[in-house]
């Protein structure tokens, strides 16, 4: 994991509506939640003590925002997404909008720096040991027109494309299993660059 917490660092910089100092506060409070292994609702609450929720802007946010709502199929966490509110809209639904994006943000920070290192690290012991890597989507089975199409695809050597691959990501990389050869249906292709139809900056 990286020290000095500067994925989630340019992430969060990428937003706006947070000072510097609250964006310092959010690391300190990632770092501090992170390292003792917490959960993201307990960064989530430690965010919302300190700092409460409000309105920001987060491009990476509007972008997928956009190209889920294309299609009208949002992954795991965008349930209350789906619509941003008109300015007009009940107060208790602007909240509750703004409370989710930042759990969403929050989400967003911790996996990356949490899921991809923990995926370099194994990626490395796998190397050693020869073993290969496939995408694993994890979840109640709510469909993601980003990551379905990547479940089950070989990881190689690249290290490019790594989950999360967006906001609420939850894929992994986890070990193939090597008894019985490829299971039928699976595909093992190689994996290629990420689509960058929403121009995630994932990677
Ligand atoms: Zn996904």
């Amino acid at each position: 994991m990286s020290g000095a917490f500067h994925h989630a660092a340019i992430a969060l910089a990428q937003t706006t509506g947070f000072s510097r100092e609250e964006r310092q506060v959010v690391l300190d409070l990632l770092k501090g939640v992170t390292l003792r292994g917490g959960a993201v609702d307990d960064l989530y609450a430690a965010v919302l003590r300190q700092l409460g929720a409000r309105d920001f802007r987060w491009p990476e946010f509007d972008r997928w925002q956009a190209f889920f709502a294309e299609g009208w199929k949002f992954p795991p966490l965008w349930d209350e997404l789906k619509k941003i509110p008109a300015l007009r809209a009940a107060p208790h639904i602007r909240d509750s909008y703004r409370e989710q994006k930042l759990y969403l943000l929050l989400h967003w920070l911790q996996s990356l720096e949490t899921t991809r290192a923990h995926t370099r690290a194994a990626l490395a012991r796998y190397a050693k040991r020869g073993i290969r890597a496939e995408i694993a989507r994890q979840g109640n089975g709510a469909p993601c027109p980003v990551c379905d199409p990547l479940n089950h695809h070989e990881v190689k050597d690249g290290l490019r494309d790594l989950p999360p691959f967006h906001p609420g990501c939850r894929c992994l990389v986890l070990a193939i299993p090597e008894a019985g050869g490829v299971a039928p249906g699976r595909k093992r292709r190689p994996l290629h660059r990420i689509e960058k139809q929403a121009g995630s900056s994932a990677g």
